[in-house]
């Protein structure tokens, strides 16, 4: 009997649990849905929008070579894919539809509405847990409620972790030819500007193998020490690819076990660092499931919710444009806008400079990041944002906050990637770049700082402290 394999953010055919589990029972067709006007609603940008396109396109290819048609349909709204699924379903003669898990409210929604339609239709549906290792509600605390803090997520995943888990799953072998030909892409609504030059990030599963060894080839045994520092390529660079599943989780633990003797908790410190930023991604997505509130833009703190945002029009400006006048946070910025993408140090700061520094409401710029961002994932996104505005979990204490000068000097010393950035400053001595003074600043046409460190840092604790029910 026919199988629909419905592709979301897992666009890849390799350790795929809905494709595989589908194709091992009978001939399988793809869907793939765009929903662009949704998509943006939730904040996505263009450059997300134009790599999902893309990762449709090289999921084809792959598609292809397995004999898999891939059908496509452009919707406007999720409540309209249970009608365009069951359409298909019909059309093709379909016996069990079948598609991977995600996790945030909206989506989750969107899935139960598609799967009770199916099954009051009389089909069958399966749905797979993929993206992560542990479904939530699968690791919970002792008193059986979800973990609100990361390191004992961490460690329960860790005691917990066994090899059936990570096994990964076989591609399917190529199948007879139906005679069903591929959609082309259909007409698509516009997807919010111009995306960055596509050769940034070339999309696809080949894509993503290739980066991920060179990571582990190149980068990893260096990861622990370079990850923090913006001018070193020490990261993976994989967060676009992993946030729609051009790369599965199995496939970067895997190949951490492969070079480290088969552990994943002990050995080589950068894996084992590395493989702790994959668990923060897990984490995310069952503190979405866990307390869906934060889906709904409120702090995963209640006691946050009455903070005094301030109204300040011109300095949320001057944080998108990098005009803030501190030379880390703006080259962070514009990092951010030319290339799609910003380095984990930098969004700690630049989201702690607008939520302490400027007290803009975080959902400001969580929202801004969304629509530049081109590994834009609404849980780990929304879990930066509230843990560096500290509304979120987790140990950010509201009178942690950086010092975006201290920052500059501790993890970009030479200024280099300030110079990269913000061109107008290369000129001066390295020492200079971090915080040039009110000549230098004029010489350069580069702005006076928007805020003085001391004061803000008074007025935010200020309001913190005036917060009923302060832990
Ligand atoms: P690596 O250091 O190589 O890490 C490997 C993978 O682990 C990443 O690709 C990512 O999938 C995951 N990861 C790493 N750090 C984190 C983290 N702190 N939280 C959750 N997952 C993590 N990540 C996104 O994928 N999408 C977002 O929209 C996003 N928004 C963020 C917003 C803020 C304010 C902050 C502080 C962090 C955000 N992150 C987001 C997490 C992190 O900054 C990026 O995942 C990381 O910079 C991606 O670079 P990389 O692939 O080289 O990471």
């Amino acid at each position: 009997a026919r199988q629909l394999a419905w592709f979301r953010n897992d666009l890849r055919t390799l350790d795929n649990t809905a494709l595989s589990t589908a194709a091992a029972k009978g001939p399988v067709i793809a869907v793939f849905l765009h929903c662009i006007p949704q998509w943006r609603e939730h904040g996505h940008g263009a450059n997300k929008i134009d790599f999902w396109r893309r990762g449709v396109e090289t999921l084809g290819d792959a598609l292809n070579d397995l004999n898999i048609p891939l059908l496509q349909r452009s919707i406007t709204r999720f409540a309209e894919a249970p009608d365009a699924l069951l359409a298909l379903a019909h059309e093709h003669d379909i016996a069990t539809l079948h598609f991977n898990h995600e996790y945030p409210l909206n989506e989750w929604r969107r899935d139960q509405a598609v799967a009770d339609t199916f099954r009051q239709a009389g089909l069958d549906v399966q749905t797979h847990t993929d993206a992560v290792a542990f479904a939530p509600g699968e690791l919970l605390t002792g008193k059986d409620g979800y973990y609100r803090v990361f390191t004992p997520f961490a460690k329960a995943w860790h005691r917990k972790i066994d090899h059936r888990r990570l096994a990964l799953h076989d591609a399917p072998a190529p199948q007879a030819r139906p005679a069903i030909e591929d959609d082309p892409l259909p007409d698509l609504p516009e997807g919010g500007g111009q995306p960055i030059a596509p050769g940034l990030w070339p999309a696809g599963q080949d894509a993503a193998a290739d980066r991920l060894a060179r990571f582990l080839r190149y980068r990893a045994r260096h990861y622990r020490e370079a990850r923090d520092y913006p001018s070193v390529p020490g990261t993976s660079e994989l967060s676009p690819y992993l946030s729609l599943g051009m790369v599965s989780h199995r496939q970067c633990l895997q190949a951490v076990m492969h070079r480290n003797g088969g552990h994943l908790a002990d050995g080589d410190a950068g894996l084992t660092a590395w493989v702790n930023q994959l668990i923060w991604r897990e984490f995310y997505q069952h503190i979405a499931f866990g307390f869906p509130e934060v889906c709904r833009h409120q702090p995963f703190q209640s006691h946050t919710a009455g903070l005094p945002w301030r109204d300040d029009d011109d300095g949320f400006k001057a944080w998108c444009e990098g005009l803030t006048g501190y030379p880390l946070v703006d080259a962070a910025m514009r990092q951010l806008v030319t290339t799609g993408w910003m380095h984990n140090r930098l969004r700690m700061i630049t989201a702690m400079f607008l939520s302490k520094h400027l007290m803009i409401d975080w959902r400001r710029g969580e929202t801004f990041f969304l629509r530049h961002l081109i590994d834009g994932e609404f849980t780990s996104n929304n879990g930066g944002w509230q843990w560096s505005a500290s509304t979120g979990t987790d140990a950010a204490p509201y009178f942690r906050i950086f010092n975006p000068i201290t920052q500059a000097r501790r993890f970009d010393a030479s200024g280099m990637f300030i110079a990269e950035f913000v061109p107008e400053l290369a000129g001066l001595p390295e020492k200079a770049r971090h915080d040039p003074s009110r000549e230098q600043r004029e010489a350069c046409g580069y702005p006076p700082p928007i805020v003085d460190h001391k004061a803000a840092r008074k007025r935010v604790l200020d309001a913190f402290k005036s917060l009923q029910n302060l832990p």
